[in-house]
């Protein structure tokens, strides 16, 4: 039973204070039958209807029409539980508009326990009902708006987030949200240090607040801080201002883009855009090369075309002069070949295989053409080949032949000229191969006259000789100065011919290869000194220096070197002013031994050098000194036989060198 009534119940003495009380109160009073259908009185307070009479209209009259069955209900339910009737409903108010109240009706019960009637009290709550209302229509206004902007901010992977004054966050999006990693009711209410910002960045949004709140004014900026996952980040973010309705900044919200991947294009952008210039700028000088070039190249193309020109000319005259040269060559009756130094292929046309004795058809190779070559020559020419391939060696040889068929001795002059082929692997030795028997047969019957008449004017010269030996020693028994003087005289003229007739015999000797040589080992030393007992002999118009000469063993010719000693003696005697010094001297190296002739005389030209050893080669000296152009053509070949060398140095006026050199071994 319920404490309330069973107090009412159990205490009616207590009514009378009761309604006292209720009289006391500012709220409505109302007494009504236990069924609730007859309302006996009400005291409206001015809030509601009246009822000084018992009336049954009080429903319609107090209660607003909508909440009609609700407050059935509450009745029903209370009387079937006698228990305290509790509701707040909505009313018809005493100027006819709808208001809230709160009414509490107790019964009162009789002492059977049945309920006798009902008193209650109803307070006015209109104004704090509708002051709820507004709250929840204001909460829902809020709700859907935090739901539109949740919907919003959502869907942008923008932060969006809003500050109140006091730096704390008081909104933030998912995206943020889930960028820190963490709830709303986490993060909201919290400050920047609370939310994970370094204390820089704190302080430096901190600052920026301030200077919203301050100026009004919006603030934008970048900034860049590490990324949980992406690494580092760049962040653009503007602040904005929020104000109320008389314009003071009550909050600052704010929006943060990652613009990382912007910036790095925007970078990468600019970087290309200065790529692009520099490129540009290097197309433009390239270009302008170009067109340089061009001007160059139209330029070139006109000086070449003028140059194909003369080369066509030239090539014109060139094929001419080959036909000319062809047409040569057969009228002379040449024959020509062809040798590739590498391959050693050997090609040669019809003429030189007839020289060779050979028939048109029949193949010649260079090893059967140097076996056809006659035993004196063969090693001589064949070693002239060889040198003129591979060392680019002279090539103007002459030698007998016998042809393979006709088994004919014919004399053949060669003459070769070696090129480097444009591909540099290989060099071609070409030339000319020409019959010249008729006048070697013609030179070698001179050589042979000269040489029998040099020989018939030796034997009487040779006795002459010794007659003026004989003459000689009678003289130098019975001195006679004039006798004395004129047989001197015989004696060097008859020596000077005797040497002059030898050089005959042996120019005819050489023309005919008939010059050999006989080894012999002796001491050089000797050789020297045997020079200088001759020469002290033959010329007294010179001062003759022989330096000390090493006594040395060499294997060679001694009459023939002896010659070649004496022909540079007699020449250096000839070219030198008489009185000037002519010394002689002798040197050993390792593996040969040098002789040389230094005179005072004349010298010779530079140009004129090399060409002394050639054949009749002299000279011009205006024909003040006699001779045949032959000594140092016969001491080069005797030496050239023994594989020395011999050689000139000379300055004009001031005197020569002449040198050989043989080897000791
Ligand atoms: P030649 O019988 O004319 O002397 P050589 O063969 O001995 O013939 O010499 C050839 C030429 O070399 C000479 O004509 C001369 O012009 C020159 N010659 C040789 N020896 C000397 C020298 N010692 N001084 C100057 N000229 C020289």
């Amino acid at each position: 039973m319920n404490e309330n009534s069973h107090n009412l119940n159990t205490n009616s003495a207590n009514e009378d204070r009761f309604r006292a009380l209720l009289k006391a109160t500012s709220d409505v009073v109302y007494s009504l039958n236990p069924d609730w259908t007859i309302m006996h009185e009400l005291d409206g307070r001015g809030f509601l209807l009246d009822a000084h009479e018992p009336t049954t209209e009080w429903k319609s009259r107090n209660v607003y029409p909508d909440d009609l069955e609700m407050v059935n209900e509450a009745i029903a339910n209370a009387i079937a539980t006698k228990n305290i009737f509790q509701l707040e409903h909505r009313v018809v108010r005493a100027d006819g508009s709808m208001g809230w109240t709160f009414s509490r009706a107790v019964p009162i019960l009789n002492d059977e326990g049945e309920i006798r009637e009902w008193f209650g009290v109803a307070s006015d709550i209109t104004e704090r009902k509708i002051a709820e209302q507004k709250l929840t229509e204001a909460k829902d206004v809020l709700e859907n708006q935090k739901r539109t902007y949740e919907t919003i901010t959502a869907g942008t992977p923008d932060l969006m987030y809003v500050f109140d004054l006091e730096y704390r966050f008081s909104y933030v999006n998912r995206a943020l949200l889930e960028m820190w990693g963490k709830t709303w009711d986490d993060a909201v209410g919290k400050g920047l240090l609370e939310n994970g910002y370094e204390p820089w960045h704190a302080e430096m949004h901190e600052r920026e607040i301030d200077l919203i709140k301050a100026t009004g004014k919006p603030v934008r900026g970048e900034v860049a801080f590490p990324h949980a996952i992406l690494g580092r980040r760049l962040y653009d973010y503007i602040l904005n201002p929020v104000f109320n309705e008389v314009g003071e900044v009550i909050a600052v919200s704010g929006t943060t883009r990652d613009v990382t991947e912007r910036d790095q294009w925007e970078q990468q952008i600019k970087q290309s855009a200065e790529e692009l210039q520099s490129i540009n700028e290097e197309f433009e000088a390239i270009n302008e090369e170009l067109r340089a070039s061009n001007e160059q190249l139209l330029v070139t193309n006109e000086k070449l075309s003028q140059i194909n020109q003369e080369l066509l000319k030239a090539e014109q005259k060139i094929e001419e002069g080959k036909i000319a040269l062809r047409l040569a060559v057969d009228a002379a009756n040449f024959g020509t070949w062809y040798i590739n130094s590498v391959t050693r292929e050997f090609i040669t046309d019809a003429r030189l295989k007839e020289l060779f004795g050979y028939l048109p058809n029949e193949d010649l190779s260079i090893e059967q053409a140097i076996a056809q070559i006659t035993d004196e020559y063969r090693e001589f020419v064949s070693k002239k080949l060889e040198d003129a391939i591979y060392n680019n060696g002279d090539y103007d040889v002459t030698y007998p032949v016998v042809g393979l068929h006709d088994n004919r001795l014919r004399w053949l002059r060669a003459i070769g000229n070696l090129k480097a082929d444009p591909s540099g692997t290989f060099s071609t030795f070409t030339g000319v191969v020409m019959d010249i028997t008729e006048q070697k047969t013609e030179e070698i019957r001179k050589n042979d006259f000269i040489g029998m008449v040099s020989h018939e004017l030796k034997t009487p010269l040779t006795s002459l000789s010794a007659y003026l030996q004989l003459l000689e020693m009678h003289a130098h028994k019975n001195p006679d100065e004039l006798n004395q003087r004129a047989i001197n005289q015989s004696v060097k003229q008859t020596k000077r011919m005797t040497d002059m007739i030898n050089g005959f015999l042996n120019i005819s000797r050489l023309e005919s290869a008939k010059v050999f040589i006989e080894k012999s080992q002796f001491d050089v030393a000797d050789l020297i000194n045997e020079a200088q007992e001759e020469t002290k002999m033959l010329y007294s118009t010179h001062r003759f220096f022989f330096e000390p000469c090493n006594s040395i063993m060499i294997s060679a010719d001694k009459g023939k070197i002896g010659q070649v000693l004496a022909n540079l003696i007699g020449n250096a005697v000839k070219y030198a002013q008489p009185g000037s010094a002519i010394r002689v001297s002798c040197i050993t190296t390792t593996d040969t031994i040098k002789i040389s002739v230094q005179d005072e005389g004349i010298g010779i030209r530079q140009e004129e050098l090399p060409k002394l050893f050639e054949r009749f080669y002299r000279v011009d000296n205006n024909n003040l000194i006699s001779g045949f152009g032959i000594g140092l053509y016969v001491s080069a070949e005797i030496v050239n036989l023994h594989g020395g060398k011999i050689w000139a140095e000379s300055t004009v006026g001031k005197g020569s060198v002449f040198s050989f050199t043989l080897p000791l071994s």
